[in-house]
């Protein structure tokens, strides 16, 4: 199962993710957490990507394209990976479509999950209490949401058009989100299968 999770920052992209990626035997490939740990490690990425990431802004196209094509070149992403945290921009969405045909592994299915601005920012002040994240601050997460309206939104249109986007309802206790993107996955499945 090759899987794109779609969704605001927030939305539960990382939690579902971690959950999901149990059930169906596939590494989960997080661009956050993959351009966190580089920071951490103090790598020449990872110091050219810290101040935009504590601004809430994107990264640049062109490094985080180095990243997930070495990323998916790897051994255990042969049966499959769920992708979180890209594309985020149209670039992206385009650059992923060439790379994944090239090594001849389309999508099987992207899942956006939907939740409102105003879960969203209270979501982000308890993980910003807890975890302080510093693009979790307040004043930070209205302006992911900006970038997300403006530059992630499109990408969600973008598989529409191409009838591959199931949009999941991302409020509620979260078995029960982990079980709405498993239906989407049995239905998304079954529409392909004929
Ligand atoms: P969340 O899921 O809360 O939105 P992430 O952990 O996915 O947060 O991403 C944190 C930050 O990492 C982003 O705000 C951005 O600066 C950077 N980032 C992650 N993925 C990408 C990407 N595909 N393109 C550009 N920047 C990215």
């Amino acid at each position: 199962m090759r899987l794109v999770l779609l969704g605001p920052p927030g939305s539960g992209k990382g939690t579902q993710a971690a959950r999901l990626k149990v059930e169906l035997g596939v590494p989960h490939i997080s661009t956050g957490d993959m351009l966190r740990a580089a920071v951490a490690a103090g790598t020449p990425t990872g110091l050219m990507a810290k101040a935009v990431m504590d601004a809430g802004k994107l990264v640049s196209d062109d490094i985080l394209l180095a990243m997930l094509e070495e990323r998916l070149s790897q051994d255990d992403v042969k049966n499959g990976f769920i992708l979180d945290g890209y594309p985020r921009n149209l670039a992206q969405a385009d650059a992923l479509d060439h790379l994944l045909a090239k090594i001849g592994q389309p999508l099987d299915a992207v899942v956006k999950l939907d939740v409102p601005n105003e879960a969203i920012i209270a979501r982000c002040e308890i993980r910003f209490a807890a975890e302080h994240r510093k693009d979790d601050d307040p004043v930070v997460v209205r302006d992911r949401l900006k970038v997300y309206a403006e530059q992630t939104a499109p990408v969600a249109d973008f598989f529409e058009r191409r009838g591959k986007l199931q949009v999941v309802n991302g409020v509620g206790e979260l078995d029960e989100v982990t079980a709405r993107v498993k239906r989407a996955l049995a239905d998304e499945s079954a529409a392909a299968n004929g």
